[in-house]
């Protein structure tokens, strides 16, 4: 065989209409055929990078023991919640392996409990933990499509930009949806009037929380006819909806007395725990309360989040790995400032967020009013150490209106 009478063994092309050819030890290849398989090679270990960067299935106790370094107590949701997250990014691998025909259902969160508890803080951390990116959106802007107000495709917007408008980042990211009692049926009727903010809200959620292939209008707010849409499929997504749903206690007792009038004396009146009633949460309190049983069927997981007591409060000032102490030592720090808070003026601290209904949202608020005057004034002078005992907090608590830092939040 002549040299001029070779030929690519890929893609059979003559010698004479190629580039470059390269001989192996039984075959050719030509410049053409070099670049196509440099790009499958290139796709293909590429696709492998992304995905094993973006899930890495850890254990629940290895979720947990991450939850446990930023939030205090909780201990029932941090668990819960755990197992959720293992559950739903297992379903996640078993979609792409495609060796198991059962199908797992999503394992979307609905957490119910008081506001400032640490429900957007613990879907923060899981976020943080999985590197997905996180949208955090309150349901009371949401509206029934045709209503003033955003369309529920907004959520997905804001995930959209979370993710840097990488929609298969975003597909795999997590939505703490705020405030869903707050979109509850006001009536136990509602053929009566259309209900523009709660049962249709709740309705135009279903698809997205069950996994469907949405239009999103990137920029978010309303959909209009001339904008071009990004489309993202939920199905992958894990939703956490949060909500004080304030009163729901009165549903939960209600059923407890209903049951112990019944046969059906699951828990017995004289073993309540009044104080913390929250723990008999079941999915029919917050079907009564007027969340509607589709949406509850598709927030599976239920778990409740616990108030917060003093020895609550006393931790979250100092230990987790980001606590306001820590973080406020450090902003001293980096002025050449030593700053210390004697067990007092923390004890203090505790105290007035109690006293005024603060919460753990009014620690930050106290704090940055005790230490106010100091960040102004000690930069650049020759004060290299700070105590802040309870009586320098009390000192400069007394300038303020307590009350008013309820609002800062
Ligand atoms: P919620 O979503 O339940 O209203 P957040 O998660 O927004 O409450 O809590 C507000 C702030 O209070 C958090 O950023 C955090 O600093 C603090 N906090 C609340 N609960 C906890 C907790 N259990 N552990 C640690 N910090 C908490």
């Amino acid at each position: 065989m002549s040299k001029s009478d070779l030929n690519c063994s890929f893609c059979g092309r003559p010698k004479s209409e190629t580039q470059l050819l390269i001989a192996g030890l039984d075959a050719h290849i030509c410049d053409r055929c070099i670049n196509q398989a440099h790009g499958i090679v290139l796709e293909e270990t590429s696709e492998e990078v992304s995905n094993s960067e973006t899930i890495e299935l850890k254990p629940p106790k290895e979720i947990k023991a991450f939850l446990d370094e930023y939030i205090i107590g909780q201990e029932l949701s941090k668990r819960v919640l755990s197992v959720a997250v293992y559950n739903h990014y297992k379903r996640l691998i078993q979609d792409k392996s495609k060796e198991n025909k059962v199908e797992i259902q999503k394992s979307n969160v609905l957490m119910v409990g008081p506001t400032g508890t640490g429900k957007t803080l613990l879907a923060q951390t899981i976020s943080r933990f999985l590197k997905v990116p996180l949208a955090i959106v309150d349901a009371t802007i949401l509206t029934e499509a045709g209503y003033v107000g955003e369309d529920v495709e907004s959520i997905l917007s804001r995930l959209l930009q979370a993710a840097d408008y990488d929609v298969e980042r975003a597909q795999r990211g997590i939505v703490f949806i705020d405030e869903i009692d707050k979109i509850a049926r006001k009536s136990d009727n509602p053929s009566i009037t259309r209900d523009v903010s709660g049962e249709g809200v709740q309705q135009a959620l279903l698809k997205l929380l069950e996994g469907a292939l949405v239009n999103v209008p990137p920029k978010g707010g309303r959909k209009h006819p001339d904008q071009k849409f990004i489309e993202v499929d939920t199905s992958n997504i894990l939703f956490i909806a949060g909500g004080a749903f304030d009163g729901i206690d009165t549903y939960i007792t209600k059923r407890l007395n209903l049951q112990a009038i019944g046969y059906k004396t699951a828990v017995d009146q004289r073993d309540l725990d009044k104080e913390n009633i929250l723990q008999y949460l079941t999915p029919r309190d917050v079907r009564s309360f007027g969340l509607i049983p589709e949406i509850i069927g598709r927030l599976p997981v239920l778990t409740y989040m616990s108030a917060l007591d003093e020895q609550a409060l006393r931790l979250i000032l100092t230990t987790p790995k980001n606590a306001l102490i820590k973080q406020y030592i450090h902003l001293f720090k980096m002025d050449g400032i030593e700053l210390q808070f004697t067990s007092g003026a923390l004890d203090y601290i505790v105290e007035k967020a109690l006293q005024y209904d603060l919460g753990a949202r009014g620690l930050r608020s106290l704090c940055e009013a005790i230490l106010n005057d100091a960040m102004f004034e000690l930069p650049n002078t020759k004060t290299k150490k700070l105590k802040v005992s309870k009586q320098y907090a009390d000192q400069k608590l007394t300038k303020i209106e307590l009350p008013k830092l309820k609002v800062v939040s």
